[in-house]
């Protein structure tokens, strides 16, 4: 297919979080010229607050496309992490240990049972640990659990760090990001995107315009008549700490996890609650965290809380993202909706996308994702 844009053309992205900055990163790899439109700071949204957890196995509807599209995510991981922190020196704490899912009740087990079958005909490693194994592994978790999934395939990351990574990866190879810098809306002639308009009033003309906003973008879509159903599905987490280390593995259950980080904090997640734009902690879903951490590994009770933490994922109707062109419009690419895998799924979708906005070639791998299912 014909190059849509010459490697120097300008691409403008509306956000600073994950996603914008891997497809910044991606693009300027390839030599494009990128500006990076932030209204706060870089990673002050979802991608600041993110777990972390690499997961991709479903655990309920196993048709989702999602699970292809976080395996070859998780493929590009390794090598991106290494890249990212060679050139800024920054460590995105990739840490490739596994994940257990545990059990507590017989049915829970049968259903991990299901699961770990599913897993091993999509070739996934995907073990089963009974109780006895399992308490020699992880001594710390609670003697209630009956026995875990274990899989090798899915990692731990820092969530903030990798973000930032990508961002001064970025810059280093010439993104311009202008952080305190709200978008207010597009500028377009006819049905061609044409730039940003800033909240101060002052325009910025683009050849191509990204907008990756997260939990914010369906403003931005309105703006122009796109329909970009986002929805803000707060997330509550604790940060934990004790001085002695007390597991080594991330551990699941449900929604709820416990995932050790690399400076030896504990990270205790997460709630999901429709609630708006309201970012604000409260006792009820701090409560509800620190139950699950001590559920899962009874000593947390004991831990010291280091910080709590609330951020706003980007939730769409089918729990897909929104990823390509948009329809009907020329010099626009949507990038957002990634909910609750946003930080898995970035390498993959800075990657893709960047070859969209360059080569203007859709990648088949898109193809569930398209904006257009929502035209
Ligand atoms: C509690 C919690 C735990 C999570 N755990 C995990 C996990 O373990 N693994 C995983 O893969 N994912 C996880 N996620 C999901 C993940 O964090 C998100 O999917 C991901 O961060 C989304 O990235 P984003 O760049 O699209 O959005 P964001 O990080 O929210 O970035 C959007 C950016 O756009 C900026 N912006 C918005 N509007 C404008 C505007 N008009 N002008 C300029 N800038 C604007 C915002 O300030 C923000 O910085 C978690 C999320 C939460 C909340």
């Amino acid at each position: 297919m014909a190059k849509l844009l010459s490697p120097l053309s300008d691409i403008a992205i509306i956000g600073g979080g994950v996603i914008g900055s891997a497809i910044a990163y991606n693009l300027s790899r390839s030599g494009a010229k990128v500006t990076v439109f932030e209204r706060d700071h870089v990673a002050s949204g979802a991608s600041g607050v993110g777990a972390g957890i690499m997961s991709i196995i479903p655990e309920h509807d196993r048709s989702s496309p999602l699970f292809k599209l976080g395996a070859a995510s998780i493929r590009l991981l390794k090598d991106t992490c290494a890249a990212l922190k060679e050139e800024t020196g920054l460590d995105p704490e990739y840490v490739p240990v596994g994940l257990l899912r545990v059990a507590f009740t017989e049915q829970e087990e049968h259903d991990l049972k299901q699961l770990q079958l599913w897993a091993q005909l999509q070739r996934m490693e995907a073990d089963w640990i009974n109780h006895d194994d399992l308490m020699q592994t992880e001594p710390a978790l609670s003697e209630g659990i009956r026995g875990a999934m274990y899989t090798t395939g899915e990692h731990q990351i820092r969530a903030v760090k990798l973000t930032q990574a990508f961002a001064r990866a970025a810059a280093h190879r010439g993104t311009d990001y202008r952080l305190t810098a709200p978008v207010a809306g597009l500028t377009y002639q006819g049905e061609r995107v044409t730039g940003v308009r800033l909240a101060d009033g002052s325009q910025v003309s683009a050849d191509h315009v990204v907008i990756a906003a997260g939990a914010w973008s369906s403003q931005l879509g309105a703006d122009i008549g796109l329909n970009l159903p986002v929805r803000p599905v707060k997330g509550q987490l604790v940060h934990l700490y004790a001085p002695a280390r007390v597991m080594r593995l991330t551990v699941m259950h449900g929604i709820g996890y416990v995932t050790p980080k690399v400076d030896g904090t504990i990270v205790v997640g997460a709630t999901q609650e429709e609630a708006g734009f309201d970012a604000r902690s409260t006792s009820e879903g701090v409560a509800a965290m620190l139950g699950v951490g001590s559920m899962l590994v009874p000593a947390l009770s004991r831990a010291e809380i280091a910080e709590i933490k609330v951020g706003l994922r980007p939730g769409t109707p089918d729990g897909l993202p929104i990823l390509g062109p948009a329809p009907g419009w020329e010099g626009l690419t949507i990038a957002t909706g990634h909910f609750r895998s946003g930080i898995t799924l970035s390498p993959i979708t800075g990657k893709l996308l960047a070859e969209c906005i360059i080569d203007g070639t859709v990648s088949p791998q898109l193809t569930p994702f398209l904006p257009d299912r929502f035209a």
